[in-house]
């Protein structure tokens, strides 16, 4: 990102900041403070993954992309066609935490948000998904059926998490308990320090 898009890259992370439809932008996502007098929005350039910084500030994860990846392809597709600026979607402002943390070959750890669990099965289903996606980029289209199975039931858990259920440990209100943070300043302080 050089010339005018240079103001699009967050000045400690080298990240592209990006606003809520995933395009890039010289304001920063995070922070009020400092921000360009005259903002801009390059509506043709977007930006998922680990180079990208949203205001969801999300995990780098392949299950944080997956819980945006759709709504910024379809702005994508929506920029890229000439469509209606007014339909595109917005990133979620919270997504889940999720992660599968082997220990070894026999011993694991997963934790949902707030959810922490021992569990071993966890070095061998890792290894099975890894295989599997290999698998499927080698064109065997039963994994490729066994993955887009995966898929739809890691999706039906992410339903339950975002349901009305807030009791539940692995509740999207508690993935980062983001505002509770802000009640406790701790948002004030990270204003000030970037100043
Ligand atoms: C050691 C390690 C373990 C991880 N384990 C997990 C895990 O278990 N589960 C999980 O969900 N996530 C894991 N992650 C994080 C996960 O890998 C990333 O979140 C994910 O790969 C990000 O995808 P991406 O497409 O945004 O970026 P990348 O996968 O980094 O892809 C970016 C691509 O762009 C290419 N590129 C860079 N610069 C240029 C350029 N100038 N021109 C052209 N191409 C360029 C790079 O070569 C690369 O291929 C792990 C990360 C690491 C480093």
């Amino acid at each position: 990102m050089t010339g005018d898009l240079k103001e699009c890259v967050e000045k400690n992370t080298g990240q592209i900041m990006v606003n809520e439809f995933g395009q890039a932008t010289n304001m920063h996502p995070l922070t009020k403070v400092n921000q360009p007098s005259s903002p801009k929005v390059q509506n043709n350039i977007f930006s998922i993954g680990d180079v990208c910084l949203s205001h969801a500030n999300e995990a780098k994860t392949i299950p944080s992309m997956y819980q945006y990846c759709y709504q910024v392809i379809w702005n994508v597709y929506t920029a890229a066609t000439g469509g209606d600026p007014a339909h595109m979607q917005k990133i979620p402002a919270m997504m889940h935490v999720v992660q599968m943390l082997p220990c070894g070959d026999s011993k694991g750890l997963m934790s949902f948000n707030k959810m922490l669990k021992r569990d071993d099965t966890i070095p061998k289903q890792k290894d099975q998904m890894r295989d599997g996606y290999m698998a499927e980029h080698h064109g065997d289209k039963k994994a490729a059926a066994a993955n887009a199975k995966n898929g739809k039931d890691f999706a039906g858990f992410m339903g339950i998490a975002n349901g009305c259920c807030y009791c539940l440990p692995m509740h999207i209100s508690k993935s980062k308990e983001y505002r509770e943070l802000e009640k406790k300043g701790v948002i004030a302080k990270f204003d000030a320090a970037y100043r």
